[in-house]
């Protein structure tokens, strides 16, 4: 008789493997969780042991035995097994694959593996011995409340303004897990982004073992840090959305800081959503969660506000800034029909800058520089091409001139005129602002201009570089993207300029207005955080627009509330939850065939609650020449579309392709 176990493989196929355990190895429930060298085709590698069942589906003698047991790390814990199956459900992906991704590259590879070196750190538990500010009353309830939630799952929703003291609140929050024997995961949307944060955490903490897990370590510090969250050595991890699957043996709370962040959701491989995760991961380990940020995701905030009896999450509120006298900034419209933004700059703007060199001070110029797929409008009455079938905005494609709706799939011509009022000089929305630093440069030849974005900050210590010039005052007007909206605080900032922010209130996107408020609120908190006050302008030519009304008084509840009404209205999520599939091939016309016969595929799946839409081709649609198409599915039951994307993907699979044609399924997409 001989022992079966179920091994986890890096392979692209849904389903385990079963092996045969050799007579000189045993293997018990205690090692399930351990990694494992096996054979596999003719090569060896490396799975994770998820089961020891008691028969195989194949015959015994079909199994191959494993190689060794890995006892080198203790088991990855039971809940870490069920995130990462949980993860793979609910995303469609190969369970195997989602698994070994997650760890270190040398522990998922065979030769490697047994050289996994232990780690000896001293495990410490206290806590420093800063004098901590008294909390403010806000504060204050925030924490009692989330107190006397008592042990076991409780997931909180903490709003609060920049400089509320949120992460005031957190670090509040990891003293008491620490002080409990427990480990704290802390999730950040860019740790390149957050050495503020960092620094800040591991002040609070000195004796504790902090470590940080994101993409911009190389792997043996990464290797490292992994093992010290798996061995229990380190008691506060701090990540970005990988780091939603550190094995955690003694994980106490989570916390998900500027929880709308985009970039907590993987946009390549297996899609998946770190925040989203995370809230699985604390109810199934039974311990709280807290989401912060000035800007939740709408689709927090619903589940926050959903009334008494059916919100999931706690809303917990800090309205005021932390800091005594520290004043929210000053929000202006500067309407720019009147001013015109001559190479993108209004007078106001040009004389408040003016104002800020003369006195020394630091501005920053906000681009929105999303290339947003472009909207048509009539500046004469106020028409947008909306879709005729759905709530959505069609799309302007330049190199067929059709109008096209990316979330149905309807298309018609470009129409000539303006079919309201038959003005003939319709204008697209969503083009970007150039040239602005060649103005700049013409109108203040003395100003020290300097560009923070993507390219001129993309490692860490590029970016601390740049942000040590701007702290020295070595810079007069920054202009930048939403990079420099995130977590850096820079005291001589007293000016934000938002240079041309219209394009996202008319985006085929109906996620950009959502966006577009959480970047300027955030780049709104950059002005002023310390002693000086901080102004705002915004260049628009629809000041009245509510969006920026909401953004004057500092109110997201009321953008909150306005948009949720549209949405629900639309039918557009929370209201409603959608998956989408895209496929790739050498032609336009692959792409669009695969789709066509998914979607019949999509058809026979006896589900009255999903609706799959027709095929389009998305605008950009040659990338690295590959023809792109997407076709979107959504239902107003999580379960049901569940339920559809478990039955369709199984067709998917067995669908013959063609060569080079390469398909995806995302559930819960943030851009279509
Ligand atoms: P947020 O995370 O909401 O942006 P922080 O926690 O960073 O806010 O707090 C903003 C500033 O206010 C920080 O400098 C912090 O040290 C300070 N602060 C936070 N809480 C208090 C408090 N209770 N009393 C005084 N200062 C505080
Ligand atoms: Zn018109
Ligand atoms: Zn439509």
């Amino acid at each position: 008789m001989s022992q079966i176990v179920r091994v986890a493989l890096d392979v692209p196929l849904y389903r385990y493997f079963d092996y045969l355990v050799p007579g000189d190895e045993q293997v018990t429930a205690a090692d399930i969780g351990r990694r494992v060298q096996v054979p596999f085709g003719r090569r060896t590698m490396i799975g994770i042991i998820v089961d020891l069942p008691p028969t195989s589906d194949l015959p015994n003698e079909q199994l191959r035995p494993i190689e060794t047991v890995l006892h080198d790390l203790p088991r990855l814990p039971d809940d870490w097994l069920r995130l990462t199956e949980f993860c793979a459900g609910y995303y469609h992906a190969p369970p195997g694959q989602v698994m070994l991704s997650t760890l270190p590259v040398a522990l998922r590879s065979p030769k490697s593996a047994k050289g996994a070196r232990r780690l000896a750190r001293p495990a410490t538990s206290a806590a420093g011995g800063q004098a901590l500010p008294a909390l403010r009353a806000e504060q204050e309830a925030a924490l009692a409340a989330i107190h006397q939630a008592g042990p076991g799952f409780h997931s909180f929703l903490l709003h609060g303004v920049t400089g509320s003291g949120k992460t005031e609140v957190y670090l509040r929050l990891i003293e008491s897990s620490l002080l409990a024997g427990k480990q704290a995961l802390l999730l950040v949307p860019e740790i390149n982004l957050t050495p503020q944060l960092e620094a800040r955490v591991a002040a609070r903490f000195p004796s504790v073992a902090l470590v940080s897990l994101h993409s911009g370590l190389g792997e043996a510090a990464r290797q490292r840090n992994w093992q010290a969250a798996l061995t229990g050595t380190a008691r506060i991890v701090l990540g970005t959305r990988l780091a939603a699957f550190t094995p955690l043996p003694e994980l106490g709370l989570i916390v998900v800081d500027e929880e709308h962040d985009p970039s907590f959701k993987q946009q390549d491989g297996v899609r998946y959503s770190a925040r989203d995760l995370a809230v699985f991961r604390a109810r199934q380990l039974a311990i709280p969660i807290v989401l912060g940020s000035a800007t939740p995701s709408l689709e927090s905030w619903a589940n926050a506000t959903a009334g008494v009896g059916r919100s999931r999450y706690q809303l917990l509120s800090l309205r005021e800034r932390a800091v005594a006298g520290a004043r929210l900034p000053l929000v202006r419209r500067i309407d720019t029909r009147l001013d015109r933004a001559e190479n993108g700059l209004s007078a106001a703007l040009r004389a408040a800058l003016a104002q800020r060199l003369e006195c020394g001070e630091q501005s920053l110029l906000f681009l929105n520089r999303r290339g947003y797929a472009p909207v048509v409008g009539c500046p004469a009455c106020g028409w947008t091409s909306g879709c005729p079938r759905c709530a959505a905005h069609l799309v302007l494609h330049l190199r067929d001139r059709c109008l096209r709706c990316h979330h149905c799939g309807f298309a018609v011509p470009v129409t000539k005129a303006c079919p309201t009022c038959g003005n003939q000089n319709l204008i697209a929305f969503g083009r970007g602002t150039q040239r602005l630093e060649a103005t700049l440069a013409e109108i203040f030849p003395q100003a020290r201009v300097l560009r923070v974005d993507r390219d001129s900050a993309s490692t860490r210590r590029q970016w601390e570089a740049l942000a040590a010039r701007i702290d020295g005052g070595q810079a007069d007007i920054l202009v930048g993207t939403q990079m420099l909206a995130k977590g850096h605080d820079f005291a001589r900032l007293t000016l934000v300029g938002v240079i041309a922010p219209d394009a996202a209130l008319f985006a085929a996107d109906w996620r950009a207005a959502e966006r577009l408020f959480a970047q300027l609120m955030q780049v709104a908190g950059r002005a002023g955080r310390a002693e000086r006050p901080g102004e705002v302008l915004i260049q628009t030519q629809f000041p009245e627009h509510p969006l920026y009304q909401a953004l004057i008084e500092h109110d997201y509840p009321a953008f909150a509330a306005v948009q949720l009404a549209e949405r629900r209205q639309a039918g557009f999520p929370p209201y409603a939850y959608q998956a989408v599939l895209r496929a790739e091939a050498r032609e336009m016309g692959e792409a669009l065939a695969f789709l066509a016969t998914a979607r019949a595929a999509a058809l026979e799946v006896d589900s009255a609650a999903v609706t799959a839409y027709d095929p389009v081709p998305m605008r950009l649609a040659r990338r690295a020449n590959r023809e792109r198409a997407q076709l979107l599915v959504e239902s107003g039951s999580r379960r049901a579309l569940q339920a559809f994307l478990s039955t369709w993907q199984l067709r998917l699979v067995a669908l013959k392709l063609p060569a080079q044609l390469s398909w995806h399924l995302e559930v819960d997409p943030l851009e279509l």
